[in-house]
């Protein structure tokens, strides 16, 4: 290993251990403004990081609502959690169709009469197995980020006002910063329309995402200066990290006591099916971000991306 390379192992071995320190301090009672009448929604919760934060969230004493786009196996992960005697709900839920989303939806309203915390977790990235091939990049574009998209648009009107505020929590990546070393935007006066809250729409974000699928289709998108590094699904979750700057900005509109807080955040490099075991932290660690998100107490922060429980620029 270089000089540079130890350095940056070290360090982050030093903040994965400060983590696991951080998440063994409980929460005094005047800082946990949720309880088991709180209902967090995790989608993709059946394995992986969606399934460890559908367990820290219940193990902090919240009513989840673990969703799965096969019945039969969210049924079986909500059994694990329920045996060990967590408050866990289940429903179907593929992000991918509106009819299942637009059930979903009605089922939860119906049953709980709205929801508090969503957590996006549902995605795919196909490149270990194809490189930096783009066979899947529309079906990528359309889970991460129309999907994402999809929930966020319908979950917000079934949110309930509470003083602490309501939570959306999208599990994102570094690799969709704008300026990412090896993500980055290469039209500078694109990027800079998509860093400037002023620019910045939802027209714009569709528009980005749809011109790469143009360009996928043609095959021309080689030169089109997108990312470098697992192309698709960096512009999937760039659009995923715009969409939530841009939404945290109309939902702080809101007045006090109706407030949506948004936040996307990187688990890291995980050992879940999504890399084939390869990762180098572990679907717990990798939970802790999000569940932190999803919990903070008393902080309105809205509209930023994090990785370890600290904030990155997008
Ligand atoms: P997994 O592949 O283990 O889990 C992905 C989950 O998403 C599965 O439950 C899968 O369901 C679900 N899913 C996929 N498509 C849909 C859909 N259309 N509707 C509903 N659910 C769907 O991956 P991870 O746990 O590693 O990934 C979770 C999130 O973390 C993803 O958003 C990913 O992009 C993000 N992430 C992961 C990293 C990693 O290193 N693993 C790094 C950075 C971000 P099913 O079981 O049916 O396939």
């Amino acid at each position: 290993m270089t000089g540079k390379k130890e350095k940056a192992s070290e360090k982050r071995e030093k903040r994965l251990q400060e983590i696991s320190l951080l998440r063994t301090i409980p929460y005094s009672d005047h800082q946990r403004w949720w309880s088991e009448e709180t209902i967090a929604i995790v989608t993709g919760a059946n394995r992986g990081i969606g399934f460890e934060i559908a367990k820290q969230l219940a193990g902090h004493g919240l009513t989840v609502i673990l969703t799965s786009r096969d019945t039969s196996v969210g049924i079986e992960a909500a059994k694990v959690l329920q045996e060990g005697g967590f408050n866990v709900d289940v429903h179907q839920l593929d992000i991918l169709h509106e009819e299942s989303i637009s059930e979903f939806t009605k089922w939860i309203k119906e049953k709980y009469d709205g929801v508090d915390i969503l957590v996006n977790n549902a995605g795919v990235n196909y490149n270990l197995v194809s490189g930096n091939s783009m066979e899947y990049a529309k079906q990528m574009i359309e889970t991460n980020y129309f999907g994402t998209k999809n929930m966020i648009k319908a979950m917000i009107p079934l949110m309930r006002p509470s003083a602490a505020g309501a939570r959306i929590v999208n599990v994102s990546s570094r690799l969709g910063k704008l300026n990412g070393r090896r993500s980055r935007i290469e039209d500078e006066a694109l990027r800079e329309k998509l860093s400037n809250l002023e620019t910045l729409s939802e027209e714009l974000i569709d528009n980005m995402v749809s011109t790469f699928l143009q360009q996928v289709e043609a095959d021309t998108w080689q030169s089109g200066g997108w990312p470098q590094k697992f192309t698709d699904y960096a512009v999937s979750k760039l659009a995923v990290n715009l969409y939530s700057m841009l939404m945290a900005k109309q939902l702080s509109e809101r007045p006090e006591g109706e407030k949506i807080y948004i936040n996307c955040y990187c688990p890291g490099w995980v050992r879940t099916a999504m890399t084939s075991w390869s990762g180098n932290v572990s679907a717990e660690h990798a939970a802790d971000t999000g569940v932190w998100l999803a919990l903070l107490p008393n902080e309105a922060v809205t509209g930023k991306l994090f990785a370890e429980r600290r904030e990155l620029k997008v």
